[in-house]
């Protein structure tokens, strides 16, 4: 998973979701790979002076890739969560997140304390998936790609789902058409963090790459790139 390129630059295979917007998601008329990880793992391996490759998967494959050390590096809007590190190595935080409930515009659901026996969509292996599970009694149910959950609940098949705010938001603006809406409140704050396999050496200089992006500015700049108003 990690070779010698030209000189003795290394070069990486990143692991990334195939789809979580703004994160990571497929250009629908190029075909290329995009998002805010996408950009900020790039500049990480340019100041750290490594070379990277990316390979797309479902999260929960990629999950169980990271957990099980076949691949270096993974960005996929993960959060860190207690139990993931006790397999998988974090970079520094770099997104403060949560959990939010959509449902249809006309749903009579006004907050998680609502949902006792009503289906609610989440994506396999995500912390919304262990939420629903440990905090309510609804009647989860999972899929590879949260976008499935998002359209039933959107045709009605599904009375809301539990995921990822900024990507709630985005759906709810680019796909929702007027018939979805978040309610309650954002539950259970969560940050992202870039994984290493257990023990990688590549951590501390990924840190300090994403540091001195934060100090001169660009974070705040590809923040604004794929989240400003
Ligand atoms: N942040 C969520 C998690 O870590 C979902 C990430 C995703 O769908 N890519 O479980």
């Amino acid at each position: 998973s990690s070779s010698k390129s030209s000189g003795d630059v290394k070069k990486y295979t990143v692991a990334t979701d195939s789809n979580f917007k703004p994160f990571e998601y497929l250009n629908p008329i190029t075909g290329e790979l995009e998002g805010f990880d996408i950009d900020i793992i790039k500049e990480i391996a340019k100041r750290a002076e490594f070379e990277v490759e990316f390979e797309t998967m479902d999260f929960d494959g990629l999950l169980a890739g990271m957990q099980s050390g076949r691949y270096p590096i993974g960005v996929a809007g993960m959060s860190i969560t207690e139990k993931r590190k006790e397999s998988i190595d974090f970079s520094i935080p770099y997104y403060d997140s949560g959990l939010i409930l959509m449902v249809p515009e006309n749903s009579n659901i006004q907050s998680i304390d609502d949902v006792s026996r009503k289906k609610i969509g989440s994506r396999q292996g995500s912390t919304s998936q262990t939420y629903l599970k440990e905090f309510t009694s609804a009647k989860v149910e999972a899929f590879p790609e949260i976008v499935t959950a998002y359209l039933d609940v959107k045709e009605g098949r599904l009375d809301g789902a539990l995921y990822d705010l900024p990507n709630v938001k985005n759906y709810i603006a680019t796909e929702g058409e007027n018939k979805l809406k978040t309610v309650g409140e954002v539950l259970q704050g969560e940050s992202y963090g870039i994984a290493f396999s257990k023990g990688s050496e590549i951590v501390d200089d990924a840190n300090k790459a994403l540091q001195s992006m934060i100090d001169d500015g660009t974070y705040a700049e590809l923040f604004e790139k794929y989240f400003g108003e």
